[in-house]
């Protein structure tokens, strides 16, 4: 078996001020070119989970255990940079776009920021990544702002600031979960798409375990800031071991089946 690309053993985090810790003695190894969906209800610590991966906690967290990065020359770091060799896709795509700037410049700009580009090639850098991520009429959208696209586009926009430097690791938060359901799927697709293309390791976080499985090679399972369990995608799925996953199928299953409710005749 080859090198993980991420190791991650006993790892524990504390917010500032808290009692309880947000993530509790994690193991969990991330190899190269894998698919891993970490999955858990609201507050389960999968947040926590991913910044830490990333690097983005703030300093004054309480943490042990060790995260570590093995990068392909060999070298060895706490996390990689952030931007150029890792990508982090938030859930509100409004929130990770500047509303008073052009698509075409925000996205130009972090290709400009972490490629020896150009603004000029920086920009025409920006309009093929629009088009990779399937956006209608790149070149007239370069020059819209943010609130003339809706949620889906937004995040499509959010996604290709996130590859513009070609990272080879991509984490996306949520990044479907504020969009309608058909929105979601493509935004899936598209991810998956994408990682494939570039052979890129996905880090994809959700409380939807359906979104997972469609997914991922891999799913991990975080209850209260514990892993409670993981495995090949197929495997949690079909024979979960853990109790709190049943539950978690279980009632994604209830959501998907609605009661069958007779309207009354005319
Ligand atoms: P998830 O992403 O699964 O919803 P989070 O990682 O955001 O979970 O949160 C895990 C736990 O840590 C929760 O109990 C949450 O309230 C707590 N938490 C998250 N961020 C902070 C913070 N900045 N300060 C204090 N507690 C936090
Ligand atoms: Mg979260």
């Amino acid at each position: 078996m080859s090198l993980p690309l991420c190791r991650i053993q006993n790892l524990s985090i504390t917010y500032p001020g808290q009692t309880t810790s947000a993530l509790t003695a994690i193991d969990l190894d991330i190899y190269a070119g894998e698919r891993v969906a970490i999955i858990g209800e609201s507050g389960s610590g999968k947040t926590t989970l991913a910044r830490s991966l990333a690097g983005l906690l703030p300093d004054n967290v309480k943490s042990s255990g060790s995260v570590e990065w093995t990068m392909h020359g060999g070298q060895s770091a706490a996390h990689p940079l952030a931007g150029r060799e890792l990508a982090y896709v938030f859930q509100d795509p409004a929130g990770s776009l500047n509303p008073v700037l052009k698509i075409g410049e925000q996205v130009a700009e972090s290709a400009h920021r972490h490629l020896a580009l150009s603004y000029r090639q920086a920009l025409n850098h920006a309009r093929e990544l629009l088009e990779r991520v399937q956006l209608p009429d790149p070149t007239r959208l370069m020059n819209a702002y943010p609130h003339q696209l809706s949620g889906g586009q937004k995040q499509r926009v959010a996604i290709a600031a996130a590859i513009a430097a070609q990272p080879s690791i991509l984490i996306a938060d949520e990044a479907t979960s504020a969009l309608d359901s058909v929105t979601q799927a493509a935004i899936a697709r598209l991810l998956d798409s994408l990682v494939q293309q570039e052979g890129m390791t996905l880090i994809f976080i959700t409380h939807d375990i359906a979104l997972a499985s469609s997914l991922a090679d891999r799913i991990a399972v975080l209850q209260s800031g514990r892993l409670v369990e993981q495995g090949e995608a197929e495997r949690v799925i079909t024979t979960p071991r853990d109790p709190y996953t049943r539950e978690l199928i279980a009632a994604h299953i209830d959501l998907a089946t609605p009661p069958l409710v007779l309207e009354p005749l005319q």
